[in-house]
């Protein structure tokens, strides 16, 4: 029971849970204490659920786009139950097929050759060996490399691997020059975006190993087929409405009010406060310590938060008079464009009768540092002609309109170390919990490393009520012949 002291002091008691932050770790805790039967207030400062993955208007073609393309993979089953459980799972499509385009070199004779990637009917990690042998552009010796690598990155120890940097454990391994380049930086900047001096062992094991050795579907590709803010904005809102979840959007939170090292209440920048029993505070890293007092900011773990370095994303959205190309997607390999989405394939608004964005792809291009200190134009130009080069079709055919977003804290950067930093969802302050893709969730900085850190801190909230409930989902089963190949 909460005392009543609160109700007299604070003008409105809103309930079991106050949910500061409509990201998508926000919005994870506020379905796991929903459906546990808990009441929850979900207080987010912007017009809009979905944080980071979310969309606006573009003022020109007046659609909704989203900031960046997001993709889910296979193996981030909380992700995927997170959206069973809301509904909002029939608006994804998922991909058995990547295309990865070689790069633009002598040994492609400049073809910039399309290398189908699917599994085959075998258990893991044998499913993708066709593929990795098809990829045109790494000869056999290389593959060969590329093979011992992927088995040396699997077996590695825990502690190696937290404490060396991607980068430097390839020179141990010597891996050749080009398959780095052409594989290693292809799949580990693209999935964690960074450099890969600045990436752990251990970040870079958990894709390989969760992506594509444990499991036969951990690779494949989960694409939404409408634009973010129809899912968490719309769809997911409902769902949160319908049961029993208090949403307030535009009310951003000033600051927690603490009495005797517990949480009292929130103040919202408009000054009024609202009480509960239990909070959550599921805002971006950065964010957390002006919220509390002087006298937390500088107690572990809130005093190291600031220590967690960032990279920035960057998506450049294109729309021409004509389709370019009729592949779904493209993964660029030796390219400053890492992936291209198709976004005019949205048969999902098709089928509903909306408009479909004319011509419209998206340049998604990560560990941009380099890209966001140069010109839009000239980074628009560069990705255009890059695309031109690879599609006979983009060469004649007339861009519209365009536009570049440079999301510059996209993602916690995983450096060796970068773990020590992050904090268990149980905060010291009794009554308070953290959630966000950088608490204590073994994943880089995800979708599904977000949903994770909210259904631990929904699991630490249910139990403190007396509800002993598992909410994390398991991982993929790991198939019988990885177990057997990783001892
Ligand atoms: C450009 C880009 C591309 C990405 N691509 C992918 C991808 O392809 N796949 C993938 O899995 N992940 C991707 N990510 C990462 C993914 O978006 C994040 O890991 C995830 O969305 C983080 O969710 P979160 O809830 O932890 O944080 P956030 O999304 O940052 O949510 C925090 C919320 O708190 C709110 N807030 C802040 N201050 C206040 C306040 N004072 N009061 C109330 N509310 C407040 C914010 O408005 C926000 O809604 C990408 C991220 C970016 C930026």
């Amino acid at each position: 029971m909460m005392p009543i002291g609160w109700r007299v002091r604070y003008s409105v008691c809103m309930g079991d849970v106050i949910v500061i932050g409509g990201g998508l770790a926000g919005l994870a805790t506020s379905v796991a204490l929903a459906q546990a039967g808990v009441k929850v207030t979900l207080l987010e400062s912007r017009p809009r659920l979905g944080g980071r993955a979310s969309s606006f208007e573009d003022a020109s073609t007046g659609e909704l786009i989203d900031n960046c393309q997001h993709v889910a993979m296979g193996c981030c089953t909380n992700f995927q139950h997170f959206c069973r459980v809301t509904g909002i799972d029939d608006s994804f499509r998922r991909e058995q097929e990547l295309f990865f385009v070689a790069p633009p070199t002598v040994t492609t004779n400049n073809h910039p050759d399309v290398c189908r990637f699917s599994a085959m009917p075998l258990p893991a990690p044998l499913h993708l060996a066709t593929a990795f042998l098809r990829l045109s552009y790494l000869t056999l010796r290389e593959k060969l490399a590329l093979a011992r690598g992927l088995k040396a990155l699997a077996s590695e120890r825990a502690e190696t691997a937290r404490q060396t940097n991607f980068a430097d454990w390839l020179t141990e391994q010597r891996q050749p020059a080009s398959v780095i380049e052409r594989f290693w930086c292809v799949v580990l900047v693209s999935a964690l975006s960074e450099s890969l001096d600045r990436v752990s062992v251990a970040a870079g094991r958990k894709v390989f190993v969760d992506g594509f050795l444990a499991n036969r579907h951990g690779w494949e590709v989960w694409l939404p087929t409408v634009p973010l803010d129809e899912l968490y904005s719309g769809q997911l809102t409902r769902w949160l409405m319908s049961h029993g979840v208090e949403v307030r959007l535009k009310s951003g939170v000033e600051r927690l009010v603490l009495e005797n090292d517990r949480v009292a209440a929130v103040e919202l920048r408009n000054g009024e406060h609202l009480s509960a029993q239990q909070f959550v505070l599921a805002v971006p890293q950065h964010r957390v310590r002006s919220f509390l007092p002087d006298e937390w900011q500088d107690k572990p773990p809130f005093n190291r938060l600031d220590q967690l370095e960032t990279a920035p994303i960057a998506s450049v959205h294109l729309w021409f008079d004509r389709p370019i190309t009729e592949l779904p997607h493209a993964v660029l390999v030796g390219r400053l464009s890492h992936w291209m989405f198709n976004r005019a394939r949205g048969e999902g608004r098709e089928a509903r009768g909306e408009r479909t964005p004319p011509n419209y792809y998206q340049v998604v291009i990560s560990n941009a540092r380099e890209v966001a200190e140069r010109s839009q134009v000239e980074v628009i130009a560069e990705v255009v002609s890059e695309l031109k080069a690879i599609w006979p079709e983009a060469a004649s055919a007339v861009l519209l309109h365009s536009r570049m977003i440079v999301e510059h804290k996209a993602v916690f950067s995983p450096l060796p170390s970068s773990d020590e930093l992050r904090p268990a969802q149980q905060s010291p302050i009794a009554n308070l919990q953290l959630a966000g893709d950088w608490t204590q969730t073994g994943w880089p900085a995800t979708m599904e490393g977000a949903v994770r850190s909210g259904f631990l801190a929904a699991e630490n909230i249910a139990r403190l009520f007396g509800r002993n409930a598992s909410m994390l989902q398991p991982d993929l089963p790991v198939s019988w012949l990885t177990r057997w190949w990783l001892g």
